[in-house]
């Protein structure tokens, strides 16, 4: 469950310009390289877990990869990923360079970029490794990087993800794991995704135990490799700062100012809510684990353990200098934010964070033009009755109350009003 809806490095945001943002057609070359690598790669990983696992289990096994390359594939396909050489060639680089002290990793790593604004890594398991861009703007230099992807790495030595999915083969037998027949969701680029955190979260104490683990190995990795080993918890303390941030909130006022423009004059009507008291709010939280709301579960646990097992990281210092090179990255990164949420069509949520960054930055050109093509988006599928796949439902239990307000506000408009707002603010950027 996503807990913030304003990704939080927006602060930090420098002002960009919309002239970077070109839907990425000339990727499509690359698209297609990838693909059949990633093909062969898969067919290769599939024939070695034949050999090394067999009978039932093994078909199993193959038959839950095939699937899951099948909607990684997919994924890929309907433009999930960014195919920008620049941060595939650095992650690249920065396996290869850990890997290089390290013999036992693999370097055959199929290395995906995703359009995801949250900081985040995952391993696939078969030797597909995913950095969300998000984690470029997110972190502050190579070390915090080089951190999370010696984690990373930790867990396809482990082969963590094999292994869950064996105890899961073993544990419900008669049901078979409906990787292909996996439902669509809101967003329509959830698939592999979806799959893979239905897999990761199916045990919350197996999981525990398989993030420890890879917190140690990751870190006999990174510090065989000569980085500075007290970036290695920064980088989780980072990201427990990022679960830890206080709800998203913008302020009501910000819709009246954006929103009462020359051609359609605001409507007081267009904030109104629902009634949601009835929802006992403190009932709900209490039924549902801290833990498992956070995007990173257990960082504090992981952190002091770290700190425990490992008493030379008490006297060692931070390195929070940041080669050109990333700072570049992270940079580009944070300026893909809007994009992002264009191109995975999560049009609300990127109107949601065009609002708030336009209330610091009221005139800025830029995000008025994003404004406007994610406004005439909505006003497309307000017309074909899609609006469910990029809009939100309105949750009480799960979603902050300015969140709430948000999509009352955008479920309130009309379909002429939300044409109008849209043909406004595409003109911005001249
Ligand atoms: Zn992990």
């Amino acid at each position: 469950m996503k807990k913030l809806y304003i990704i939080v490095f927006l602060l930090l945001l420098k002002l960009f310009s919309a002239q970077n943002f070109k839907i990425d057609t000339a990727d499509y070359a690359k698209r297609k390289a990838f693909l059949e690598l990633y093909k062969t790669r898969g067919e290769q990983f599939n024939k070695a877990l034949k050999k090394k696992y067999s009978g039932q289990e093994a078909r199993e096994l193959v038959n839950v990869f095939t699937n899951f390359q099948k909607s990684v594939t997919e994924d890929i396909k309907d433009k999930m990923y960014s195919f920008d050489d620049r941060f595939v060639s650095y992650t690249k680089d920065r396996v290869n360079y850990i890997a290089s002290k390290n013999p036992t990793i693999p370097t055959d790593f199929s290395i995906l970029i995703a359009k995801d604004n949250e900081p985040n890594a995952y391993n696939f398991g078969d030797k597909t490794l995913v950095v969300n861009l998000g984690l470029f703007a997110f972190l502050n230099n190579e070390f915090e990087f080089d951190a999370i992807i010696s984690h990373e790495l930790a867990h396809q030595t482990l082969e963590h993800t094999i292994k869950k999915l064996i105890a899961k083969l073993n544990n419900d037998k008669d049901k078979k794991l409906e990787v292909s027949n996996l439902k669509r969701s809101g967003n329509r680029y959830d698939k592999a995704f979806e799959l893979y955190k239905s897999l990761l979260y199916s045990n919350m104490k197996q999981r525990r135990k398989n993030e420890i683990s890879a917190d140690s190995l990751g870190f006999s990795y990174y510090k065989t490799t000569g980085l500075p080993i007290a970036n290695y918890v920064q980088s989780l303390q980072l990201l427990k700062d990022f679960d830890d941030k206080k709800e998203d909130s913008i302020d009501v006022s910000i819709y009246k100012k954006v929103f009462n423009i020359p051609t359609q004059s605001f409507k007081e009507d267009w904030l109104k809510m629902e009634d949601f008291s009835k929802y006992n709010y403190k009932h709900y939280q209490e039924k549902v684990s801290q833990d498992s709301l956070k995007t990173h579960p257990d960082l504090e646990f992981r952190i002091n353990l770290l700190k425990k097992n490992y008493p030379e990281l008490a006297t060692s210092n931070l390195n929070s200098q940041a080669s050109p090179q990333f700072s570049l990255l992270s940079n580009l990164a944070k300026e893909r934010l809007i994009p992002n949420f264009i191109e995975s069509e999560k049009y609300g949520q990127g109107i949601y964070n065009c609002l708030a960054i336009l209330e610091d930055n009221p005139d800025h050109k830029a995000t008025k033009y994003y404004l406007g093509l994610l406004f005439n988006k909505i006003y497309d599928a307000r017309k074909t009755y899609t609006l469910n796949r990029y809009l939100d439902k309105i949750e009480p239990t799960k979603q902050s109350r300015s969140y709430q307000q948000f999509l009352s506000f955008m479920w309130n408009l009309g379909v002429d009003e939300i044409k109008n707002i849209g043909q406004y603010y595409e003109k911005s950027e001249n």
